[in-house]
């Protein structure tokens, strides 16, 4: 058994000390990816994970099952890294389809390769889907994802709208000087499509270290370009855990929403766990420390043992990120390999 902390009730859910349960696990399939976009990755991509490091299949699915039967997980969202990259990830998704209680089931992607395979995922047991899109200019997401893929990006998201992942949400990051000027030519598509669209302020994640908090398009710039040619009201559905503030357009009912990561920190409400495509455990995608999972789960130890492991490290999860204080520090890991 692991050691349980000594001041920890004893609780089977995933609690902090500041009373938060986390029910989401964010679970990354892989590190690698098919798009460069520059605010994530160098051009030369990174060094990959060591196949033999990644956890197999079987593995996943095993902790994965471990989340939701003992520790209360309720949604598992599959992320990379781009998650559809993974070879067996329709039995990934159809093995957590069949765990009871059933979680709802969702991806975070960049929609590359989605027209062919969205109708798969659903038949495998995906509920709902997030597609990356920055641009609605060929050129510009060239420059942006270093990758001419716009039209597989667009199709795919179609594919998935009429496969029934719906509501489709769209995610956008603004670069200053690259696509700022983009918001509302985004919102206009999302809405004529039917896509729910989200825009998120950069993150100190990039494998490059190059984040300028002077540089980041914030969350005002973004409600005050689109106010201009929308009018925008408070949703009147409430934002429990969800990381997006959202505003009703012109009435409704459309919808956009902004994730507004370091400027409007929603620390307090977050109900995440994160899993990486190497078995380790991360509290917050800010964590300097990691849980290994891997080895306990090589070693051969119990199911309880690892729930118990998770307990511990999801106990000791910080009140929040510290973007906006002094002495800051990116943690070691970028994005892609933690699973956004
Ligand atoms: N490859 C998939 C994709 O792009 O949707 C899934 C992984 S990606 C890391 C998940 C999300 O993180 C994407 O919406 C992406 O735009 C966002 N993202 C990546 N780097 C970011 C950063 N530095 N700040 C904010 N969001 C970032
Ligand atoms: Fe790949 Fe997603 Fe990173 Fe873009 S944001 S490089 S699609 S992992």
């Amino acid at each position: 058994m692991a050691t349980p902390a000594p001041d920890r009730p004893d609780e089977p859910r995933l609690l902090d000390r500041f009373g938060r349960v986390a029910t989401d696990l964010r679970v990354s399939l892989t590190d690698r990816c098919n798009l460069r976009c520059t605010y994530c990755m160098p051009a030369e991509g990174l060094d990959w994970m060591p196949r033999g490091e990644m956890l197999s299949d079987g593995e996943l699915a095993r902790l994965i099952r471990i989340a939701v039967e003992l520790l209360g997980v309720t949604n598992v969202r599959f992320t990379g890294g781009e998650p559809t990259l993974r070879k067996g990830i329709e039995s990934i998704i159809a093995g957590t389809a069949a765990l009871v209680p059933r979680p709802r089931i969702s991806m975070t992607t960049n929609a590359i390769g989605l027209a062919r395979s969205a109708g798969r995922l659903v038949g495998a047991g995906l509920d709902r889907i997030n597609v990356s899109l920055d641009t609605l200019r060929q050129e510009r997401f060239l420059a942006l994802t270093r990758r001419d893929r716009l039209d597989d990006v667009l199709d795919g998201l179609a594919a998935a709208r009429d496969a029934g992942l719906t509501p489709v949400k769209v995610n956008a990051v603004l670069v200053r000087g690259r696509n700022d000027d983009e918001a509302v030519a985004l919102l206009r598509y999302c809405l004529e499509q039917g896509y729910e669209l989200r825009f998120i302020e950069q993150m100190p994640l990039d494998a490059q270290h190059g984040w300028d908090r002077a540089d980041m398009v914030t969350a005002e710039e973004i409600l005050t370009a689109l106010r201009a040619e929308f009018d925008l009201v408070p949703s009147p559905v409430p934002r429990g855990a969800a990381p997006a503030e959202r505003w009703q357009v012109d009435g409704g009912p459309g919808e956009v929403g902004v994730i507004a990561s370091v400027t409007r920190p929603f620390c307090g409400d977050c109900d995440r766990t994160r899993l990486t495509a190497d078995g380790q455990l991360r509290s917050c995608l800010f964590s300097q420390t990691e849980t290994d999972l891997r080895a306990p789960l090589r070693a051969g130890a119990g199911d309880e043992e690892i729930a118990g492991l998770w307990r511990t490290a999801m106990w000791g999860k910080l009140a929040g990120h510290t973007i906006n204080e002094a002495g800051f520090a990116q943690p070691l890991r970028p994005m892609s390999a933690i699973g956004g």
